[in-house]
């Protein structure tokens, strides 16, 4: 199911708690969290507190722009981090794919957002 490139995967998230699944949808590494994270990740949404890609401010997740499993080192790193809601993350974070990851995901989501504040009103 997961690595399947189906978007409406379920929720397996890449960066809080769970790891990540191989393509075959069996785990291949859990990624247990630093300590320093929750407290990160309260702060990094006090700071955004809203999706890049569309600008709601529900259900969001943190991302790691270099996930956590390929490069730990940069897991507190605030610099590495980006707010995005919990559909955009899959979709625009990872390509929908939790697996993978988008190495475009902060060009793709400014334009995204300007696309959609200046959307035409139906
Ligand atoms: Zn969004
Ligand atoms: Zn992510």
């Amino acid at each position: 199911m997961i690595g399947t490139y189906n978007c409406l995967a379920p929720q397996l998230v890449c960066d809080p708690v769970f790891g990540i699944a191989d393509l075959e949808g069996r785990f291949r590494s859990l990624v247990s969290r630093a300590s320093g994270w929750p407290s990160l990740e309260r702060l990094h949404l006090s700071k955004e507190g809203f999706c890049r890609v569309c600008g709601t401010t529900k259900n969001l997740q943190v991302h790691h722009r270099f996930p956590v499993h390929r490069w730990p080192e940069m897991e507190l790193d605030p610099s590495n981090l980006m707010t995005l809601c919990a559909p955009h993350h899959l979709l625009a974070g990872h390509l929908c794919s939790w697996a993978s990851w988008n190495e475009n995901v902060v060009r793709d989501a400014n334009r995204w957002l300007v696309k959609i504040r200046s959307r035409p009103s139906g």
